[in-house]
């Protein structure tokens, strides 16, 4: 038999049966962990390989590929190989971008200001450094 989810763990999580909240749940679990978010956000100021991510986040390699991973799973950010690296971006930056300025307006609106914005987490880091750019542009 093929390893799937098992419909009575669905259904001992009473309401969270319903795909649509599920999914939902799924993607703000993976928005919850502060690493992801870390990793997300600057994964918004252009594509990584994962041993510039790495030392840009300030965590350690096998860390950085376990949330890559993860995000990559949930559909969150994609992964090309040039040469011997992977190299990640964010699937899908507009709409996320928009997630993360509306929860800004909410923590906003709830009292809680902060800024999501991903330049608060560069400091001092340029993304004009010429071996990023040549990865952007796909050939060298
Ligand atoms: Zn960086």
């Amino acid at each position: 038999m093929s390893i799937e989810q098992e419909p009575q763990l669905a259904e001992a999580a009473g309401q969270a049966a319903e795909p649509d909240s599920s999914a939902a749940v799924c993607l703000f679990r993976s928005l919850a962990d502060p690493t992801r978010l870390r990793i997300l956000l600057h994964l918004a100021l252009g594509e990584h390989r994962v041993v510039d991510l790495t030392e840009h986040v300030g965590l350690a390699q096998s860390t950085t590929s376990t949330h890559l991973a993860c995000l990559r799973d949930c559909g969150l950010v994609q992964a090309r190989t040039v040469g011997r690296s992977s190299v990640y971006s964010l699937a899908v930056a507009t709409e996320l971008m928009d997630l993360l300025s509306a929860a800004e307006r909410v923590l906003a609106a709830t009292g809680d200001a902060v800024t999501l914005c991903p330049q608060i987490d560069h400091t001092g880091e340029t993304h004009d450094d010429p071996t990023i750019s040549r990865f952007s542009q796909g050939r060298s």
